[in-house]
């Protein structure tokens, strides 16, 4: 594949606000970002971005944290890792957001604003009232020095504003391609809350300037904040980076993707049973497609060695990204297919293990035997459990559930018997799926298959649906066979 885009050793980053769990918008940008470096032989930075005092909680770092790893996004530096640009928790920089909200103000390109609340509140709802957006006034710009010492002097409360120049903001995204912006319909953001207070659209400039981003990825729902931090770079006199926003992820509404829409949690994925590798190749689809063509181009399941090699930013789509679970479960399934059986075992005990118990994994060959039958079948690891229960202990059944069709008691007495003589002649060693299916198909035939294996496999599973008889016997065995036959026999002569 070629790549038109000429990016060398790009120093991307992802900067997740820690004010809520880890989401799936989130992981989507973070898979997009680290890419984007490996791809293009570049460095991935993880930044903490938690001025948002009140919102931001370490639970939350925690969770992004756990969960960046449990994908296998790690990042070369950053939280944890270190390097030359840190500190990389926001809260820990306040220093230099200080120093730098010293030199706008200092230089006339921010001032002290005054307003209260009340008073934006009601100019707020005097242009709803004309129909009008809201944009701050400047109502403040004009304050003379002496007016402003004097206020600060009586401890009056202040925020910092941004002088925001009315020209045209035109940058060119990434993905979206040109984009322009009228500056003087954003009017003057509030950039700190005080000196000790900066907020994102200032941090976010100094963080990125600082750590020589060169690309900024992130979702679309940023794009309106990119004039604003471009007009800030014009004013350090700095270049900016390069901009490219991801498209929105929608429902099947075509409605942006909101709590309403049930699991965004990546944690929730991971504790439904899904796949790392599974849910990195389902949101990779959440804004980019292969080339079509044939051959690896044109597969959809794709490990993370082959979207390295695939990935362009050439094909990330500016159209709004529908996110659809049955595609997410079909790749989970497809996922778990191409595990090795070890990795298969490693990953499903943990579903199993809170259900059966530890025991689950005394016997490790019989317990691969057991998902060695499953492993084709399965869309979720979570669904294992509900899948595999009979194979550790007979679940309690309804007599009646060995009735094939109207088959009386007394027809279905003779055929189980018949199995128990069939299965008791035949050496444990001769217990294969194959040597069965010789010995008991025959008489299948004879007596009608549902008449006979019907009530065999409920015999075996204790189960409307399970895997198939012979299956079941050649991983149960010769002896438990034979007893959970007799169990049926009881139940008949019970019932
Ligand atoms: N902290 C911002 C967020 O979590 C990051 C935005 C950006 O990438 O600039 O949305």
């Amino acid at each position: 594949m070629t790549n038109k885009l000429q990016i060398n050793n790009p120093r991307v980053r992802f900067a997740p606000s820690p004010t809520g769990y880890f989401h799936i918008g989130s992981a989507r940008t973070a898979l997009f970002n680290w890419l984007v470096a490996k791809k293009y032989g570049g460095q991935f930075i993880l930044r903490i971005e938690d001025t948002d005092v009140e919102r931001s909680k370490s639970e939350f770092e925690k969770d992004i944290i756990d969960g960046l790893k449990w994908l296998g996004l790690f990042w070369n530096e950053g939280l944890e890792m270190g390097g030359q640009h840190g500190p990389y928790r926001q809260s820990e920089n306040l220093n230099i957001y200080e120093k730098y909200l010293h030199q706008v103000v200092d230089a006339g390109q921010a001032y002290y604003c005054f307003c209260s609340e009340e008073e934006l509140e009601a100019k707020r709802q005097d242009a709803l009232s004309r129909g009008e957006m809201f944009r701050y006034d400047g109502h403040c710009r004009s304050l003379s020095s002496e007016e402003v010492q004097k206020k600060l002097k009586n401890k009056e409360p202040f925020v910092i504003r941004f002088k925001m120049p009315e020209k045209k903001f035109v940058f060119n995204d990434l993905i979206r391609g040109k984009v322009e912006f009228d500056g003087s319909l954003i009017g003057d953001q509030v950039i700190a809350k005080n000196f000790r207070l900066p907020l994102y659209n200032f941090t976010v400039v100094i963080d990125d300037h600082n750590m020589q981003i060169t690309h900024v990825i992130r979702g679309e729902d940023h794009i309106s904040n990119t004039p604003k931090q471009i007009a800030l770079y014009e004013a350090l006199g700095w270049p900016f980076p390069i901009f490219g926003h991801l498209p929105l992820i929608l429902d099947e509404n075509r409605a942006k993707l909101s709590k309403r829409f049930g699991a965004v949690a990546v944690n929730e994925y991971r504790r439904n049973g899904y796949l790392a590798e599974a849910l990195i190749n389902f949101l990779i689809f959440l804004g980019w497609h292969p080339e079509e063509k044939t051959g690896e181009g044109a597969k959809e399941v794709l490990t993370k060695e082959e979207l390295i090699r695939q990935f362009s930013l050439e094909r990330v789509q500016k159209a709004g990204a529908v996110f659809n679970v049955e595609k997410l479960d079909w790749l989970n399934g497809e996922h778990i297919k191409k595990m090795s059986l070890d990795d298969f075992l490693e990953q499903a005990v943990s579903f199993l293990i809170p259900v059966f118990g530890e025991k689950v994994a005394d016997n490790i060959d019989y317990l691969k035997k057991v998902l060695a039958l499953h492993q084709e079948r399965v869309k979720k690891l979570s669904d294992l459990a509900g899948l595999v229960g009979y194979f550790f202990a007979l679940p309690d059944y309804p007599g009646e559930l060995l009735s094939w069709r109207e088959m009386t008691k007394a027809d279905l007495a003779i055929n189980i018997d018949l199995l128990i003589n069939l299965f008791s002649n035949l050496e444990e060693a001769n217990f294969t799926k194959k040597q069965l299916e010789v010995i008991v198909m025959p008489e299948a035939e004879k007596r009608g298959r549902g008449q006979l294996l019907w009530p065999l496999r409920v015999a075996l599973s204790g189960a409307k649906n399970s895997a198939g008889p012979f299956e079941i016997m050649e991983i149960i065995g010769k002896s438990e066979t034979l007893k959970r036959l007799e169990i049926a026999k009881k139940k008949l002569s019970n019932g």
